[in-house]
């Protein structure tokens, strides 16, 4: 089934009967030539083009719960590629790209909306460093533009300028940033998926992952074991805990990050305002609520809800940038579980057992990241080469201190970011 104007306009004057199921549900096989646990936006990317680039279609993704009820489903849906750091620019950078092109590729409305994203600064060193940011945006291939105050409030002229805690200085303006409906990336990708011959089987727990003689043998779920000589661990919050099923023990702590939205109002804010000094992000999403959140909950958990101390912290980061927000309604909170390496980078390699593969670390960016991670980790599981835009995300830079990619600049303390 493919979508189109002309089909939507066919389905709408015929009552839309014709619509089926965007994808099977098959039971699981005993055996497949690869196994992707987590059926989030990076295992469905991942099995896409696995199906798509290397041909390999005798593929499973095993999800515990239904797609999309992790954290590709919780996420405040940014999209960007204003990363600084050789190893982190380069992988985005791949990834923006294809998103600009995934709603075509996909043949699916994912909403992807190229709005602009402004990171405010509040001091002179602060402008030092998005100017740095920005050049090495623009070296990388990407766009920046830095705004000086006069130039913020062209763009965003409700902030409050005068009489603000933290005096606003300007502002780096990436315009091929924005935002995408995060749930209808990963339908989209798992529509892909299933129509290349992937089976989704949702409502299936990998319990253990079967391993002889270090190699991977498959895995074992609440669905029976199945056989595979390459699995994925692909599964964000949860990634210590799968790990620890092939006696891994990684370098990453989960902790609750919580969003907000108000009630639907008219289009007020027409780009991501991001006011790193008060922890505290906001965009407007289609339906009219004003979608924000700020900083982790500081203490690990894999709760999906957090705190109220939090939820306070963040209302007053606002009312302090807007404070027309004060006026609106928050309609709903929640909360998802964030997958933090000591140096906020992620994870996508090879394990030291054969066959078995990781993605993780994501932090609270792995939204923007779905398609290129997806590409790489498929890349590095079909051809046994790391995918070169993703070639610094080794799992052993924790263990040897090469390579680390400190891309917030807090050394290795994980509360610190
Ligand atoms: C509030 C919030 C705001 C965020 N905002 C942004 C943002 O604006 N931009 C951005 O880039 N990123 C953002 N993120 C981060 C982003 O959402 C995550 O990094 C990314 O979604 C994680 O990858 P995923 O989609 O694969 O995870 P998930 O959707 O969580 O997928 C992992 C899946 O694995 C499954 N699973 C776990 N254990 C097992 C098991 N044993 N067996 C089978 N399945 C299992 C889970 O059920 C889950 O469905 C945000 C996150 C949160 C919580």
């Amino acid at each position: 089934m493919r979508f189109s104007g002309w089909r939507v306009l066919r389905e709408g004057l015929t009552g839309n009967k014709g619509w089926g199921p965007h994808w099977r549900d098959p039971e699981p096989k005993a055996e497949y030539d690869a196994i992707i646990i987590g059926g989030g936006g990076h295992g469905l990317s991942t099995a896409y083009y696995l199906a798509k680039n290397h041909g390999m279609t005798n593929i499973a993704v095993l999800e515990k719960g239904y797609l999309g009820g992790g954290n590709v489903g919780r996420n405040t849906t940014i999209v960007r590629a204003n990363y600084f750091l050789e190893g982190n620019s380069e992988f985005y950078s791949h990834s923006l790209k294809l998103w600009e092109g995934l709603e075509q590729d996909l043949n699916y409305n994912v909403m992807h909306s190229q709005r602009g994203l402004i990171n405010l600064f509040h001091s002179d060193g602060q402008r030092d460093a998005f100017a740095r940011r920005g050049n090495a945006m623009i070296n990388q291939g990407d766009d920046a533009e830095l705004l000086d105050r006069e130039g913020v409030r062209k763009y965003l002229p409700y902030l409050d300028f005068d009489t603000a805690r933290f005096p606003i200085y300007g502002g780096l303006l990436h315009g091929r940033g924005g935002t995408a409906r995060h749930d209808a990336v990963a339908w989209g990708y798992a529509r892909g998926a299933d129509q290349r011959g992937v089976d989704l089987i949702q409502q299936c727990e990998v319990t253990g992952i079967d391993i002889e003689n270090g190699k991977v043998r498959g895995v074992q779920t609440t669905r029976g074991s199945i056989r595979a000589k390459k699995v994925g661990i692909v599964v964000a919050g949860r990634s210590g805990q799968v790990a620890a099923m092939a006696g891994m023990r990684l370098p990453i702590e989960s902790h609750v990050l919580q969003a907000f939205v108000t009630e639907g109002l008219k289009p007020v804010i027409d780009h991501v305002v991001s006011f790193g000094m008060g922890h505290f992000y906001i965009s407007q999403s289609d339906k009219g609520g004003l979608v924000f959140g700020g900083d982790l909950d500081f203490y690990a958990s894999y709760a999906s809800r957090g705190n109220l101390p939090m939820a306070e912290h963040v209302m007053e980061a606002g009312m302090t940038l807007m404070p027309m927000i004060g006026k609106a309604k928050v309609l709903r909170s929640w909360g998802g579980i964030m997958d933090m390496t000591p140096d906020g980078s992620p994870i996508i390699d090879k394990t030291e057992t054969e066959g078995l593969f990781i993605n993780g670390g994501w932090c609270y960016g792995g939204f923007k990241a779905v398609p290129g991670s997806g590409y790489s980790l498929a890349h590095l599981m079909a051809t046994g080469d790391h995918h070169a835009p993703a070639a610094k995300f080794r799992l052993d830079r924790f263990r040897s201190g090469v390579g680390i990619l400190d891309e917030e600049g807090t050394g290795s303390q994980h509360n610190l970011h």
